[in-house]
């Protein structure tokens, strides 16, 4: 199979995988116990989270390991509610969230007011209208900085600032831009990412959290990650996302030059097909690239494809088993018909050239049929 849905996760970097066995199988101690073995565990749990401090310029304190972008994302938006319950009930999100923002959301409805804001054609929040929503009290915006669908990016330092010039807090979820573009924290209060899409192992995440900003925990137990998370350090999970993140870093420019030619080369294998509308943007993040068949819907399309030997995702993996279509392509369209034929195709650096030539052919084949 050409795996081509390294959006929806990643396999682990073979170096990565080395060291994490070494790991599990000689420091397997906790890292709260006070004994030698737990506090090796402990040295390397703290160094892994000064090692991603640094990495995306930020203070050690500031990093609050959790079990992935999910919970983070949970972390940031109940944290800041139940610790800033004086500053309002205004929440604004933008309307292409990932659904674990979108659905938490939801769920406030009756004691908040939530502003969905919309995006324009490239999949972006307008920083006008932004302002214009700001006027009145808020409390939190959560605003992504590249969408996990359509790879749009939004300008997250300016929209930081505006919002600081209004008093709300601001939180971005960075999952499927950390590593892959720059991505500037200095006007961000609160971020979110997994280490399974960095090319580690799943089941953990980070949440930034600037010193001047208070969350209340989700979970109460033992003092982990200064009283924020409790619950015992997954830390070989830990250090190996600061391994993985640290070897994307070190590669980004070098990546992002190689998949940018990738994205062209779809673009350009495709846009002249009338049956096809290409729903990200040039200029979008080159690591997704999403489309609409209009003769055929998502799931027709994913499984004709993957009899062709390849795998991709409809919506974003994790709304991938709801069959109502995507609310991110309709928010950017507003088209029913694009909405529910999309597919997103999202590259690696491990992608080779001739499997998107192969991919190219194969759509058209199955069009054909
Ligand atoms: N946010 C974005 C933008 C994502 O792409 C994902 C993964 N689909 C998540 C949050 C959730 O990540 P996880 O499933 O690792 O919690």
């Amino acid at each position: 199979m050409i795996y081509l849905d390294y959006a929806a996760t990643t396999p682990i970097n073979k170096e990565v995988y080395d060291s994490y066995c070494k790991l599990l199988n000689n420091y397997y101690a906790n890292s709260a116990s006070i004994h030698k073995m737990g506090l090796k565990a402990n040295e390397f749990l703290e160094a892994s989270r000064e090692s991603i401090a640094n990495l995306i310029k930020v203070k050690k304190e500031e990093i609050i390991f959790t079990s992935g972008a999910t919970e983070s994302n949970t972390l940031a938006i109940q944290g800041i509610l139940s610790s800033y319950k004086n500053k309002g009930k205004r929440i604004i999100v933008s309307s292409i969230e990932h659904p674990s923002i979108i659905n938490l959301v939801k769920t406030l409805e009756q004691d908040y007011e939530i502003v969905y804001l919309g995006v324009n054609q490239d999949g972006k929040i307008d920083l006008e209208e932004l302002e214009g929503l700001l006027r009145k009290p808020t409390v939190l915006v959560s605003i992504m900085h590249v969408n996990n669908e359509v790879g749009s990016i939004n300008e997250i330092d300016k929209i930081g600032k505006l919002c600081h010039k209004y008093s709300a807090i601001f939180h971005s979820d960075i999952t499927q831009s950390i590593g892959k573009i720059d991505c500037d924290l200095s006007n961000v209060d609160l971020a979110s990412f997994s280490s399974h899409k960095l090319f580690a192992p799943k089941g953990s995440g980070v949440l930034v959290k600037k010193q001047n900003i208070k969350i209340t925990p989700l979970f109460y137990g033992g003092g982990q990650e200064n009283n924020l998370r409790a619950g015992t350090s997954n830390y070989p999970n830990c250090v190996s996302m600061a391994k993985a993140l640290r070897l994307l870093m070190e590669k980004k420019k070098e990546n992002y030059i190689y998949i940018d030619k990738l994205w062209n080369k779809l673009y350009e294998g495709l846009k002249d097909n009338e049956l096809i509308f290409i729903n990200s943007k040039k200029g979008c993040s080159p690591y997704i690239f999403n489309f609409s068949v209009l003769t055929l819907t998502s799931e027709v399309l994913v499984h004709s494809l993957e009899n062709e030997g390849f795998c991709v995702s409809t919506v974003s993996a994790c709304g991938s088993k709801i069959s109502k279509g995507s609310y991110v392509i309709k928010s950017i369209t507003n088209n029913d018909k694009y909405a529910s034929s999309s597919i997103r195709v999202s590259l690696a650096s491990i992608t080779k050239e001739e499997d998107i030539d192969k991919f190219i052919e194969a759509i058209k084949k199955i069009i054909r049929k």
